[in-house]
């Protein structure tokens, strides 16, 4: 049952903040939406659910042994996706990701060979960065996900190291781009036998995801997928 007073809420924030599409900024006329349909339609995917060998998997060629490697959309300079992805990580709309991640794992979700996916992680965020946004975006993607393919995810496997600061030293290595060491797995029992799904928000280099997935298939027995909701070319 409808209730008045959320109804006639909503109705009062609609006149003084209505809702926008992320990308064209016309008024949504339903609140609960991000993106208007036709932008949303027009986003470009990559299809790489279709291909096991795709420019993804290309990109890890030689560097980490992959399953699978997806991602939603193309990472385009000016394009519709880098508004998505810039209201996610620079606007606080966390809701955001959730809703990208559903819409994906629903996809994913109907593809036999994906199944055998035991466990989405995703790449933790540096903690100070963490504090000023308030979330993890790669943990609203893998909650998403997670709902739609009905495959647990967890935050707690890969963890940051935070140096002190007599390792400033390596703080500066952190910054200039060398993260030997940046991250590691606690329980590396939790990982054992497993099929993991490393997620992030987007593959650019994929520099990150690399050092994330060395941690990961020193697990015994553990194989690796990985998904981003975007792909820079
Ligand atoms: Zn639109």
């Amino acid at each position: 049952m409808k209730n008045p007073f959320t109804e006639a809420y909503r109705s009062l924030l609609d006149i003084f903040y209505p809702q926008i599409c992320y990308c064209c900024q016309e008024e949504l006329a339903d609140r609960d939406e991000n993106t208007c349909l036709q932008c949303r339609l027009s986003l470009p995917r990559t299809n790489f659910h279709k291909q096991k060998v795709n420019s993804f998997t290309e990109r890890f060629f030689g560097r980490v042994p992959l399953q699978y490697g997806l991602s939603y959309y193309h990472y385009k300079k000016g394009g519709n996706v880098r508004k998505l992805i810039y209201q996610l990580k620079y606007h606080g709309k966390k809701e955001l990701g959730i809703e990208i991640g559903r819409a994906y794992g629903y996809e994913l979700a109907a593809v036999e060979d994906f199944k055998a996916i035991d466990l989405i992680v995703p790449v933790p965020l540096h903690p100070k960065k963490k504090v000023i946004r308030g979330y993890n975006q790669s943990d609203m993607f893998a909650i998403g996900l997670s709902e739609t393919m009905e495959i647990p995810w967890s935050p707690d496997i890969l963890q940051r190291k935070v140096f002190t600061n007599t390792q400033t030293k390596k703080d500066k290595f952190d910054r200039l781009g060398n993260m030997d060491g940046v991250f590691h797995i606690p329980k590396p029992g939790l990982i054992k036998n497993k099929h993991i799904l490393l997620v992030d928000d987007v593959l650019t280099t994929g520099a990150t995801l690399e050092v994330c997935a060395n941690e990961l298939v020193k697990g015994k027995n553990t194989t690796l997928s990985m998904a981003t909701i975007a792909m820079a070319s």
